[in-house]
């Protein structure tokens, strides 16, 4: 799959999906704008993507800042001539705890951090594609925003993922016509920091909760997410796609 000329905004990029992401994109050609708010992370990531030859452009931010989402679009603009896609798929987890024991604060980071960064996202990036009559926008939800596979106490993070479907699903309703596809990748448990990496025990229960017996490696939700962004996918729009070692049809 070729991203060949393409320029792309990766959320989330210091660490994990984000920064598997930037180095297959970049296997492929793409032209990168990484972000996410650890600068010396995503610089580490950019020196080995710039040693392989590739192109990219960093800028550090909050996304739940709306000048910093206008902030990429202009960069992949300056750096790059115009934005052909985006995989928003900065995300975090929050605390884990019944919703009983949960502080309110929890709740509004983990859905300003998940699904209010998409509207800003968005907002800042159709423009630029309907503009040029093309474009295609991933955002990274979760297993846990189609059927919860057992995991306890992550409802503020089930919610705000789930919601990331139906604002996909709206988005790309509105926007199919203009050329412009938007589609929700939504991986099972993957070895990164979010997901318990360090943590042999919760690494074990997350895999034993997957009927494939164990996680993703960060790589292979990275390859679907490179396929949603590349034209090999061009008659998708709107869809959820898992990609989650088949956790979600596990009977609880
Ligand atoms: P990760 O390694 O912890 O990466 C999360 C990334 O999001 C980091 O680059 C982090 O960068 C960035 N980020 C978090 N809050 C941010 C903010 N307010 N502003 C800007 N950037 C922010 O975790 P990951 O597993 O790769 O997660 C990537 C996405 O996959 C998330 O949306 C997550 O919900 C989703 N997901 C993960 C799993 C899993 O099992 N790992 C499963 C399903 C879905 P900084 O800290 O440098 O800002």
């Amino acid at each position: 799959m070729d991203l060949r000329g393409k320029t792309i905004i990766i959320t989330g990029a210091s660490s994990g999906i984000g920064a598997a992401a930037a180095l297959l994109f970049s296997d492929a050609k793409a032209n990168l704008v990484l972000g996410a708010r650890r600068s010396a992370e995503l610089e580490a990531i950019a020196s080995r993507i710039r040693g392989q030859g590739g192109n990219v452009a960093i800028l550090s931010g909050d996304v739940i800042d709306e000048g910093y989402a206008d902030a990429l679009v202009n960069l992949a603009r300056s750096e790059f001539g115009a934005l052909d896609g985006a995989f928003n798929n900065a995300g975090v987890v929050g605390d884990m705890c019944p919703v009983s024991k949960m502080p309110i604060d929890n709740w509004n980071k983990v859905i300003a951090t998940n699904l209010t960064s998409a509207f800003l996202a968005a907002k800042a990036q159709i423009p630029a594609m309907v503009a040029r009559g093309r474009g295609s926008i991933v955002f990274t939800s979760s297993f846990v925003g189609h059927s919860n596979g057992g995991m306890p106490g992550i409802a503020a993070y089930a919610a705000s993922k789930a919601g990331l479907i139906g604002f996909v699903k709206s988005l790309a309703s509105d926007h199919a016509a203009d050329g412009v596809r938007v589609n929700a990748l939504l991986p099972g448990g993957t070895i990164t920091p979010s997901g318990g990496e360090g943590d042999p025990a919760t690494l074990e229960f997350i895999a034993r909760l997957h009927p494939m017996k164990r996680m993703a490696d960060a790589r292979e939700i990275a390859e679907a997410a490179l396929f949603l962004l590349s034209d090999r996918s061009s008659f998708m729009t709107g869809s959820p796609m898992l990609v989650d070692g088949g956790i979600s049809v596990r009977l609880v």
